[in-house]
């Protein structure tokens, strides 16, 4: 079924490749981005793109409105952890209170279908690993708790309208699917899209920036932890396959599934230095390392239970194997980025 969905972050990493899944899957896709880290190049050409902000209730209720939209994919939001630790309110204005915002143009609108980028830091440090959905939740750095925050917002309203507590507009249930995301690498298998956020701080991308030459080396925050090398173990999930499962998520509320939280990664987990040979295996290219201290807000080791996620999506991840996500990314930072930038830039004439 083709629905009319509002992507928020839809010029970014993840909120790019969706965008373009979105469109070959024939939905009609309007993108809402104030390229904070989003990049024009990177709308799909069918999208109807608009610069903005989420917490500009005025604009995102007329967006919702005049393009009928059925669904909001909500990926706008700030990602860095370590600059959450140092910069909270940041974190809890965009990631919180614009979240906050946009649902309440939602229910103005009536806009009752809502997929939501959460995180697995929602579950700070696992007692079980892999951690399933109904593991307690306990972030240990503020992008945590704002991801969090938003999850039960939208727990809250998905109730109240279940209670008819809201006065009845004639639109039904209000329903949500909360993704919760491991971490997200790789970059699209044509190489035309993938990951271009300025001063990028997550691992794979840092790593293969090092072996373009782009900066020094790694540094390994701590070789201490209680894992399988002392380096921290991570749930690598490729960005193709995170894309598809916000189609299966739209398709599944399309069809009046109920609200649901599910892990989004495959289920097993790689420490930092087998991501960093894995990149120097693809790549062919010696990766000097260093060793830091612990980085402020790690957990030790983070790996989904994705039980949950094929058993309520139609779900079928294409690239679980590290080779292609560190492949793809690396492939990407070689040749990729700059050739879509430079394509797209305007001429100097
Ligand atoms: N990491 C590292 N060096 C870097 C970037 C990341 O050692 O330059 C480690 C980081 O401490 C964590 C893992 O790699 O244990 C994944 O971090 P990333 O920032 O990619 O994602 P996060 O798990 O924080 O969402």
């Amino acid at each position: 079924m083709a629905l009319s969905v509002l992507v928020t972050g839809g010029a970014g990493y993840i909120g790019s490749h969706t965008a373009r899944q979105l469109v070959a899957a024939g939905h009609q896709v309007v993108v809402l981005d104030n390229f904070y880290s989003g990049h024009r190049w990177a709308v799909p050409a069918d999208a109807t793109l608009v610069e903005g902000d989420v917490a500009n209730s005025e604009l995102v209720e007329r967006l919702l409105r005049d393009h009928d939209i059925q669904a909001v994919i909500h990926f706008a939001g700030y990602i860095v952890v370590p600059e959450s630790v140092e910069n909270p309110q940041k974190y809890y204005l965009n990631n919180t209170v614009g979240s906050l915002s946009l649902m309440q143009a939602c229910m103005e609108t009536g806009v009752d279908k809502f997929i939501f980028s959460s995180s697995a830091a929602v579950y700070g440090i696992p007692e079980v690993l892999p951690a399933r959905e109904d593991a307690p939740t306990a972030p240990i750095n503020p992008y945590g708790r704002s991801k969090l925050m938003t999850e039960w917002m939208l727990h809250d309203l998905a109730v109240s309208r279940q209670l008819g507590s809201v006065p009845s507009d004639g639109q039904g249930d209000f329903r949500y699917v909360a993704l919760r995301y491991f971490n997200v690498a790789g970059a699209s298998l044509d190489g035309t899209l993938g990951q271009a956020t300025p001063e990028a701080t997550h691992l794979i991308k840092v790593a293969c920036e090092a072996v373009c030459g782009k900066r020094q080396g790694v540094t390994v925050f701590g070789d201490d932890y209680d894992t399988v090398d002392g380096t921290c173990v991570r749930d690598y999930i490729h960005v193709e396959d995170l894309a598809s499962a916000h189609l299966a998520a739209l398709d599944y509320l399309a069809v009046d599934g109920k609200s649901e939280i599910l892990n989004c990664g495959y289920g097993r987990g790689f420490s930092v230095s087998e991501v960093l040979n894995q990149v120097r295996q693809v790549s062919g290219i010696d990766l000097p390392v260093t060793i830091g201290p612990r980085r402020a807000g790690d957990p030790p080791a983070l790996v989904a239970d994705a039980t949950r996620i094929h058993e309520v999506l139609d779900w079928t991840p294409q690239h679980q194997d590290l080779a292609v996500i560190c492949r793809t990314a690396y492939t990407w930072e070689r040749d990729g980025m700059a050739s879509r930038a430079e394509a797209e830039a305007p001429s100097a004439a």
